[in-house]
């Protein structure tokens, strides 16, 4: 069975807390793993949730401040000390090349494993698979940053009462989902769109068109909210949103599950970013994310 889940590694912006970790996460996509922003100590945080090395297939780094990308060293060094067995894409604004250059050779190890270097430098789609697309978008940040988002093609669902009321059965399934029509049975007859997941990652950026973008129809959206509402200047004058302004993105773009994350330690109470979110509207499933939580893609649409 596909798995669609996203591992929590780490929560923290700027600095890491007694209780929470430089950012981090790994969103397993099927077979595939992503593995975002991976700030200091993540190679640990890791382990600690259960993530191998064997499980990254991409690297996505938004932008190139420590807590989001000082763990690439780390991590960088682990895929190669256990040689993983297939190729790594490493996906980051190509603005910051120096910066992942340093930290891709931050110290001597022995290269083992094919790491393709993919810099972003553009709006649009970076990979096209049959089972998604991965695209980006610029944000708004003192520093040249995107957001990610996996986009799954829509398929077909089969409707079981259609195909018997048109005596369609058996490998004859197959062959009309295969070759669209079968003795004057249009696919369309027998089935109904089964809209594809879409999954968004929107780190450090003021609100901005790419924002909106990216959440657009989003069953899961993961947010950064540093500030409270409260702060809502400090939020506009270094680059980032508040829980009220996340959850309201989420609300316009109809996100199924809105994931918060990336808290300034200055808090120290999470369930204020619930209330926020809430009093802004969001109805959908909300987590506060915390170090370690694992969290399903909603089941797709009816
Ligand atoms: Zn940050």
């Amino acid at each position: 069975m596909s798995v669609r889940e996203l591992v929590v590694l780490g929560t923290a912006s700027q600095v890491p807390t007694r209780h929470r970790n430089h950012n981090g996460y790994l969103l397993r996509w099927d077979g595939e793993g992503f593995l975002f922003d991976p700030g200091e100590g993540t190679q640990r945080q890791m382990l600690r949730a259960g993530v191998a090395a064997h499980d990254i297939n991409r690297i996505c780094v938004t932008h190139f401040h420590g807590d989001h990308s000082l763990g690439l060293a780390g991590v960088i060094q682990r895929i190669n000390l256990d040689k993983v067995p297939h190729p790594v894409s490493a996906h980051y604004p190509r603005s910051g090349q120096r910066f992942f250059d340093r930290l891709r050779y931050a110290t001597a190890y022995r290269e083992t494993v094919a790491l393709l270097e993919a810099p972003v430098d553009t709006d649009g789609p970076l990979v096209r698979t049959p089972g998604y697309t991965l695209e980006a978008r610029r944000l708004s940040h003192p520093v040249e940053a995107y957001g990610y988002r996996i986009v799954e093609p829509d398929g077909r669902r089969m409707l079981p009462d259609r195909l018997a009321a048109h005596g369609v059965k058996g490998p004859d399934v197959g062959r009309l989902q295969r070759e669209g029509s079968l003795n004057g049975v249009a696919l369309e007859d027998v089935s109904e769109v089964r809209r594809g997941q879409r999954f968004a990652f929107v780190m450090d950026t003021r609100l901005c068109d790419g924002v909106y973008a990216l959440a657009e129809g989003c069953d899961m959206l993961v947010i950064e909210s540093t500030f409270l509402d409260e702060d809502e200047s400090l939020a506009v004058e270094f680059g980032h949103l508040t829980a009220g302004q996340a959850a309201g993105v989420a609300r316009e773009a109809g996100v199924r599950h809105l994931v918060l994350t990336h808290f300034s330690q200055r808090y120290t109470d999470p369930a204020e970013f619930e209330r926020q979110a809430r009093a802004a509207g969001y109805e959908g499933d909300l987590t506060v994310a915390r170090d370690l939580d694992r969290i399903q893609l909603p089941k797709r649409r009816a």
